[in-house]
């Protein structure tokens, strides 16, 4: 929370050029905004994927890893936040590949830092950017609109519960759910420890979207819960 206490506004500057991101930090500081720089980009979307930020500013070109594999990580790993594409050309090409990689507007350098924050506002109104239609996680897609499951391809049929189960699964990927949250997220009801009807719900999905295929993604943390997630390597 801020002084005002009104919750804080948390941007990400993702830039290489020591001048330009001191620059848009001190600018964006003086914004009101709370700003973290990261100078290169690993440590952006490192950064970018602890889900802590409202909006990404994303230089595409940089050192270890470029604006455009950061934005598709980002994307990838189910981050939705808007994100700002800074480029120091203004080609078309560069354009429309960043626009299909997910991210929300551009700016091509050199820019007024006035243009900068105008547009910062702008998709801070328009909020996180569209839910995502489709949900997934390495092979596994779990699309929302057409209610298809697939993985590597091949279609999996779901009952209209294992369909819930692994949309949960899949939006809250990485986190151990304890059961209490699948029952209460997926059957709508208190948890009952004498019941079986996740075990047995979980029992049905991985037989279905696990068993067949060599890596498994859903894991029981015994004790816990559950957890879904790609497998380290991938
Ligand atoms: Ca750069």
């Amino acid at each position: 929370m801020s002084v005002s206490g009104l919750p804080s506004v948390k941007i990400l500057i993702v830039e290489d050029e020591p001048k330009t991101g001191d620059y848009l930090r001190q600018g964006l500081v003086e914004a009101g905004f709370v700003v973290d720089l990261a100078r290169d980009g690993l440590d952006g979307l490192h950064l970018a994927l602890s889900g802590d930020y409202d909006l990404v500013v994303l230089d595409v070109m940089l050192p270890s890893l470029d604006g455009w594999g950061v934005l598709k990580s980002v994307r990838r790993s189910g981050q939705h936040m808007p994100v700002l594409f800074l480029t120091a050309r203004d080609q078309v090409e560069d354009r429309v590949r960043g626009l299909e990689l997910g991210a929300d507007d551009y700016l091509v350098k050199p820019f007024a830092f006035s243009e900068l924050l105008a547009r910062v506002r702008t998709l801070l109104r328009r909020g996180k950017a569209k839910e995502p239609e489709v949900l997934r996680v390495a092979d596994l897609e779990l699309d929302l609109l057409r209610r298809r499951v697939t993985r590597a391809g091949a279609r999996i049929d779901l009952t209209a519960k294992e369909f819930l189960l692994l949309e949960l699964l899949l939006r809250r990927q990485g986190e151990v759910l304890p059961r209490s949250l699948i029952a209460s997220q997926v059957w709508d009801m208190n948890f009952d420890s004498d019941t079986n009807v996740i075990e047995v719900a979980v029992r049905r999905l991985r037989a279905k979207v696990d068993e067949p295929f060599e890596q498994r993604l859903i894991r029981t943390v015994r004790g816990m819960g559950y957890v879904l997630e790609a497998p380290e390597q991938m």
